[in-house]
């Protein structure tokens, strides 16, 4: 397979960096240009960053000269981790010159026409791409948020197995979610806030369309109701998201738990180098999971499970924790535009 030749737009931000990190040595994908701000512009790229994504900066990256986004690149495809203040028109232009656009940010994940894609759960919803009506190879392919990511994928069996009618969640959300600087030291060292702007929205929204009905034409979105409560906790990575959740009709526990295990990832023989060995981690040990201990299961893109047990208010309840700046924002992005070479709908661009 030719590999393909990849940008990153926000490659200085913390999200970027993820990008940076795990593509380094990935199978099919070669970093050939970096693009952040102006203020980061016309520098090598370390020199630009300020670097916290542990290791090294890798070598293949680190002298590249960042360009502005918005800039034409000779590139496949762009994973996006750019300010949402500025993502929504950069992200369209490129998918407008033909290239494929991978977004973190929240600028388009809630159009009809963009799949909010999670390849183990909504693998289909990329067929919402014919529908863009991009120039060949263009198109723009979101992931959720990151606190959304962890709820949703703790959902599907269950939504499968049982139907889910109502979730209350509230969130634990690492700092990490922030960006970088994020989140003042002197407001979160030995605190809890709980409020994160524009979250709770989007927790309570992009669950309905990631685990809607795709019937070719339209996603129709789940019919439940999502309750969400988002506090900003002094974790470095992992959201923790503890689900009390209403079921269409009745299960026991242990139903339950084992509708969680026996869920089959569809992506399970494809080979795409980022999908986990196991897409879920269930555990019975009370005391888990944490972000320290188990944010970097399955390299960072397991979803743990735990607390399974019954709900007196509605019907189960369980806590889900996920890697925020892994598979909740770059690692779910990979995954995603792996999906879409595996169904062919990324390609290479003409090459010079
Ligand atoms: P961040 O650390 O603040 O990084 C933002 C990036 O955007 C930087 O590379 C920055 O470049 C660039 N940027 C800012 N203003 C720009 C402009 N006017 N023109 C071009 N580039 C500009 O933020 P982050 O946490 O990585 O988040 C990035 C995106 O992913 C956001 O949309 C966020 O909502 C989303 N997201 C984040 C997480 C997470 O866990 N952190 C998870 C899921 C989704 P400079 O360095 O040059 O300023």
């Amino acid at each position: 397979m030719q590999r393909l030749r990849v940008g990153i737009l926000g490659a200085t931000g913390a999200v970027g960096q993820q990008f940076v990190r795990l593509l380094e040595r990935h199978p099919w994908f070669d970093v050939t240009a970096v693009a952040a701000s102006a203020r980061s512009a016309g520098r090598r790229y370390r020199d630009a960053v300020q670097w916290i994504s542990g290791g090294a900066i890798p070598d293949s990256v680190a002298d590249l000269e960042v360009v502005e986004a918005g800039q034409s690149l000779p590139v496949d495809l762009v994973f996006s981790g750019l300010d949402a203040s500025v993502a929504g028109a950069i992200e369209t232009g490129y998918a407008e010159a033909g290239v494929a656009v991978l977004s973190n940010a929240r600028n388009h994940r809630m159009k009809p026409d963009v799949p909010l894609l999670i390849p183990e759960v909504n693998p289909d919803h990329a067929g919402l791409i014919d529908r863009q009506g991009f120039p060949p190879g263009g198109m723009i392919v979101t992931n959720p948020n990151c606190a959304t990511v962890g709820l949703v994928c703790a959902l599907k069996p269950l939504v499968d197995a049982f139907g889910v009618e109502t979730v209350q969640v509230t969130t634990m959300q690492a700092v990490s979610g922030a960006g970088y600087p994020g989140v003042p030291s002197l407001d979160i060292l030995g605190n809890v806030i709980p409020f994160i702007g524009g979250e709770e929205a989007k927790v309570e929204t992009e669950p309905l369309k990631i685990l809607g009905r795709f019937d070719g034409e339209v996603v129709t979105p789940l019919d439940a109701r999502v309750s969400a409560q988002c506090n900003r906790v002094p974790v470095l990575d992992g959201h923790l998201a503890s689900a009390s959740i209403g079921l269409g009709r009745r299960a026991t526990v242990a139903e339950v738990l084992a509708a969680l295990r026996a869920f089959r990832s569809p992506l399970h023989d494809l080979g795409l180098p980022s999908a986990p060995e196991r897409f879920l981690d269930v555990t019975e040990d009370d005391r888990y999971p944490q972000p320290r201990r188990h944010v970097d299961a399955g390299g960072g893109m397991t979803v743990s499970v735990g607390r399974v047990r019954a709900c007196p208010v509605l019907d189960v309840r369980l806590v889900a924790l996920v890697h925020n700046t892994v598979r909740g924002a770059a690692g779910g992005a990979i995954l995603n535009a792996e999906l879409l070479v595996h169904q062919g709908r990324i390609r290479a661009r003409n090459q010079p």
